[in-house]
C-alpha cells in the first residue's frame, strides 16, 4: 500500500509528539507527584509541630490553661483537616475537637477520604493519630494528639494544584499534537509541491515538450538538485532534438546539390542538348563518387558513434604509424607547394586500431593541406608522455575564427561554405572534393572510441593546430 508523503510525514510528526507527551506525562506523574507527596507529608509534620508549639504557649506550668486560646487553635486546625486533642499530665481532657464538634470532625475526615479517593484509585487510608508531648519551659505539662486522614492527605488546595497541573499537561499534549499535525502538513507541503512540479515537468518532457524549465527554488538542497537534473535533462534533450533536426536538414541539403547536378546533366544528355562524350560521363561519375563518399562517411560515423564501436586493436608504434602517413602524403603536399615536416622519435606501442587512427590523422592532414595556401607549411609532431601519445598537426593556413572553432567537430559544420569549397591556391581556384563537413566529426569519433581527446586551436590568418591525445590507459 502506498501512502502520500504528506500523510507519512504528518504521522511521523504526530508519533514523535505523542511519544514526547507520554514521556513527559510519565515523568510528571512519577517524579512530580512523588516529590509533591513528600512535600505534602513534610508540610503535614511541620503544621502538626506548629499546632503543638502554639498550644504550648497556652499551657501554664502551674496547671492554668488558656482554654479559649486552645479552642481557637483547635478550631483552626480542624479547618485544615486536623483533629486536635489536648490532655494534661493526669490524662484529663483540656480540649477535644470531637467533643467540641464531632459532626464537623467526621465531616472533615470523610471529606479528606473523598479527596484522596478522587485522586488515587484504590487508595487505602484511614484515620491516624500522632501523639506529641506538650512542654512549657522544661516541664512536660500534657500531651497533644493530632488525628488526620493518613498516611497523608490532600486538602482542597493541594488537590486543585494537582488537577490544574493535570489540565496543563493535557492542554500541552493537545497543543503538541495540533502543532505536530500543522508542522507535518507544512513541511510536507514544502517537499510535495516541488516534487509535484518536477513530476509535472518530466511528464511534459515525456509528452514531447522541449522548453520545460523549472525555475522555482526551494529551501531543500536535494530538491533543487532534482530540479537542476530535470532542467539538464530537458536542455540536453532539446539539444539532441535540434541536432537531429539539423542533421536531417543538412543531409538533405548536402545530397541535393550533387543530385541536382546529376539530374540536370542527365536531362541535357537525354534531350540531346549534350553529347554523351567521355568528359561529360566522367563528370557524372565524379558526382556519383561524391555522393558515395558522403554516404560511406556517414556510415562510418554512425558505426564509430555506437555505444561500443568495434576497433581492431593491435599494439602499434604511434610515431612510426604517423611518420608513415606523412611520408605517403609528401608528394601530394609537394605538388601543392605546401611544406610538410614530421618530428617524433618515440617508440611507444599502444593498443589501437591502426586503420582508424590513420583515418583520423589523414583527415587532419588533408584539412591542413586544403586550407593552407602554396608557400605555407604543415608540421606534424608526435610526442610521447606519461599520460599517452600526442599527435599535433599544425598549419600556417587561413585559420578558423573564434566563433567557428567550437563547432568544427560537429557533423556537416563548415566555417563558410563558399570558402571551404574553393580556396585560392596561387591564383588558381581549386574545387574541393569531399568538404561536406564530416571529416573532423569522424576524426573525433575515432579518437574518442580510443578513449582519447581531440582539440583545435587557431588564430585566423595565421594557422590552426589540431591535437589528438591517445591515452595509455584507454588503449592498453
Ligand atoms: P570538411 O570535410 O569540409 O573538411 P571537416 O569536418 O574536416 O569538414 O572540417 C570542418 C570545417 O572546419 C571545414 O569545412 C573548415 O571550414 C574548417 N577546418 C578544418 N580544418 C581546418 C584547417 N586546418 N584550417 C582552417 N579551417 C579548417
Amino acid at each position: 500500500m502506498t501512502t502520500s508523503l504528506r500523510t507519512r510525514l504528518t504521522i511521523s510528526y504526530v508519533l514523535v509528539a505523542l511519544l514526547c507527551v507520554v514521556l513527559i506525562s510519565a515523568l510528571a506523574t512519577g517524579v512530580l507527584e512523588g516529590s509533591f507527596r513528600r512535600y505534602v507529608q513534610a508540610n503535614l509534620e511541620t503544621r502538626n509541630r506548629q499546632i503543638v508549639d502554639q498550644i504550648a504557649t497556652r499551657a501554664g506550668s502551674n496547671g492554668s490553661w488558656d482554654a479559649a486560646g486552645i479552642s481557637a487553635i483547635g478550631m483552626d486546625a480542624l479547618d485544615q483537616g486536623m483533629i486536635v486533642k489536648v490532655r494534661d499530665t493526669a490524662g484529663r481532657t483540656i480540649w477535644d475537637a470531637t467533643q467540641h464538634n464531632n459532626g464537623l470532625c467526621e465531616q472533615m475526615i470523610s471529606h479528606m477520604a473523598a479527596n484522596m479517593a478522587s485522586r488515587y484509585r484504590n487508595w487505602r487510608g484511614g484515620y491516624t493519630e500522632t501523639l506529641y508531648p506538650l512542654r512549657s519551659g522544661f516541664a512536660t505539662v500534657g500531651s497533644v494528639s493530632i488525628g488526620y486522614y493518613g498516611p497523608f492527605f490532600l486538602n482542597d488546595e493541594d488537590l486543585a494544584f494537582l488537577n490544574a497541573l493535570n489540565r496543563l499537561l493535557l492542554l500541552a499534549a493537545v497543543a503538541a499534537l495540533a502543532a505536530a499535525v500543522g508542522l507535518g502538513l507544512v513541511s510536507a507541503r514544502e517537499i510535495t509541491v516541488p516534487l509535484a512540479r518536477v513530476a509535472a515537468a518530466t511528464n511534459r518532457i515525456a509528452a514531447g515538450r522541449r522548453d520545460v524549465l523549472i525555475r522555482e527554488k526551494t529551501s531543500v538542497r536535494e530538491l533543487d538538485g532534482i530540479a537542476a537534473a530535470v532542467n539538464d535533462l530537458s536542455r540536453s534533450l532539446d539539444e539532441q532534438e535540434s541536432l537531429r533536426r539539423r542533421l536531417t536538414a543538412d543531409m538533405a541539403h548536402e545530397l541535393r546539390t550533387p543530385l541536382a547536378t546529376l539530374q540536370s546533366h542527365l536531362e541535357a544528355l537525354i534531350d540531346g542538348v549534350w553529347e554523351p562524350d567521355q568528359r561529360r560521363l566522367a563528370g557524372l561519375h565524379e558526382e556519383i563518387l561524391r555522393i558515395n563518399r558522403m554516404v560511406s562517411d556517414l556510415e562510418n560515423l554512425a558505426r564509430l558513434e555506437k555505444e561500443a564501436p568495434e576497433l581492431r586493436r593491435t599494439r602499434t608504434g604511434i610515431t612510426e604509424l604517423v611518420n608513415g602517413i606523412v611520408r605517403n602524403h609528401e608528394a601530394q603536399f609537394r605538388s601543392r607547394e605546401v611544406g610538410l615536416v614530421f618530428t617524433g622519435n618515440g617508440a611507444v606501442r599502444l593498443s589501437v586500431d591502426p586503420d582508424r587512427l590513420s583515418q583520423a590523422v589523414i583527415n587532419l592532414l588533408s584539412n591542413a593541406l586544403d586550407f593552407t595556401a602554396p608557400g605555407g607549411k604543415v608540421s606534424v609532431v608526435v610526442t610521447e608522455g606519461s599520460a599517452g601519445v600526442e599527435i599535433r598537426v599544425a598549419d600556417t593556413g587561413i585559420g578558423i575564427g573564434p566563433d567557428d572553432l567550437p563547432h568544427v567537430f560537429e557533423r556537416f559544420y563548415r566555417v563558410d561554405t563558399s570558402r571551404s569549397r574553393t580556396i585560392e591556391h596561387g591564383g588558381l581556384r581549386r574545387e574541393r572534393t569531399g568538404g561536406s563537413g564530416i571529416g573532423l566529426s569522424i576524426a573525433k569519433a575515432i579518437v574518442e572510441a580510443h578513449g582519447g581527446t581531440i582539440s583545435a586551436a587557431s588564430s585566423p590568418g595565421k594557422g590552426s593546430t589540431f591535437t589528438i591525445l591517445i591515452p595509455r590507459s584507454g588503449s592498453a
